[in-house]
């Protein structure tokens, strides 16, 4: 029998987000979600995106009728082991006029009177942006993390932080970063040019301890034709990133039970037990806060010499579960320290 709870048996649910539109984001997460089917993984795939529903016309479901079962939940459309459901199967492709509080009811129409069945993975294709629509969905449901994607033409750290905050706030970890359309190959030689820049990610990485799961190179840059999508190396390698990202994560799903200070070290001890730990000054010394270091040229700002040999946390904060926030007693408080920096 049919749980009246569509989400009760979804095991993992990963938000698939962008900044900005324009990015790739809908095609990355329908050939993800391909991908994990194409795996053997349960996989479902909620197109969010209630303002310009794209998932339709990518796996060319014009026609596609959905119906309510006996529960009243709708049957989401099958294709290829996986199950679709967009706010453009309910509307047609037309684009929908809509404001607060009647989207966020469609969206929560969608999420929870959806009958997902038994799930390993739901994916959800987020409108781009960082608005109330997102903020909605991120508290709607339990998120198990998101997935950032941009592009190096419109990677901005600002709009990307904005949205990796925005994650942080509701606890949502960032399980890694998708760059498309991130360099060119000549055909020629086989040299790669990052004719955007190619260290932008890095600092991305550097300052909140995310991962590029994968860089797509633009010939390759997916088009938005999932019927006869074949998966590439490059979304290959982003599901193996993202199935490693959520497994490592799910290792520290014990929470932070305690933190603080002792020897000389920020002491971080979670609720199995273990113990983290790591030398306070180098930690303060290699902030990567973009108070600490420049996000243009990566140069470090701060002189490492005018930080007190003996500077100790004042308070410790949780941030997402991958992270911790900490004021420093020399009054610096920007800085997000990952689970990974301690041993
Ligand atoms: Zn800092």
């Amino acid at each position: 029998m049919s749980h009246p709870f569509s989400l009760s048996n979804v095991k993992n649910i990963i938000a698939i987000s962008s900044c900005k539109g324009g990015v790739g984001k809908s095609t990355i997460a329908s050939a993800l979600a391909l991908e994990l089917a194409s795996r053997g993984l349960k996989t479902g795939l909620l197109d969010a995106d209630i303002y310009g529903p794209s998932l339709p016309s990518f796996f060319q479901l014009h026609e596609a009728k959905v119906q309510a079962n006996e529960f009243k939940l709708l049957v989401p459309v099958e294709h290829q082991g996986l199950k679709l459901m967009s706010f453009g199967f309910l509307l047609g492709d037309a684009p929908a006029v809509m404001r607060g509080p009647i989207v966020t009811r469609y969206i929560q129409q969608l999420l929870f009177q959806t009958d997902w069945g038994r799930l390993d993975f739901l994916v959800l294709d987020m409108p781009p942006g960082t608005g109330d629509v997102q903020l909605t969905i991120t508290q709607s449901v339990k998120l198990t993390g998101a997935v950032i994607v941009t592009t190096h033409h419109n990677l901005s750290l600002v709009d990307t932080a904005r949205g990796i905050l925005m994650f942080e706030k509701v606890q949502v970890p960032i399980l890694g970063v998708v760059e498309n359309m991130a360099y060119f190959t000549c055909p020629d030689t086989g040299k790669k040019y990052y004719i955007f820049g190619e260290q932008k990610a890095g600092a991305l990485s550097k300052r909140f301890g995310v991962k590029t799961l994968v860089e797509i190179p633009i010939l390759e840059a997916m088009s938005g034709d999932m019927a006869a999508f074949k998966p590439n190396e490059y979304i290959r390698k982003a599901a193996d990133g993202l199935l490693q990202a959520v497994d490592n994560m799910q290792s520290f799903q014990t929470e932070l039970k305690d933190a603080g200070f002792r020897d000389g070290r920020v002491v971080l001890v979670f609720s199995d037990g273990r113990e983290l730990s790591a030398d306070a000054f180098d930690l303060r010394a290699n902030c990567q806060c973009a108070v600490c270091v420049s996000e243009t040229t990566g140069q470090r700002l701060t002189d490492v010499q005018k930080i007190p040999p003996d500077v100790n946390p004042a308070e410790i904060l949780p941030l997402g579960n991958y992270a911790v926030g900490i004021t420093w007693s020399d009054g610096h408080s920007s800085g997000i320290y990952p689970y990974h920096l301690f041993k």
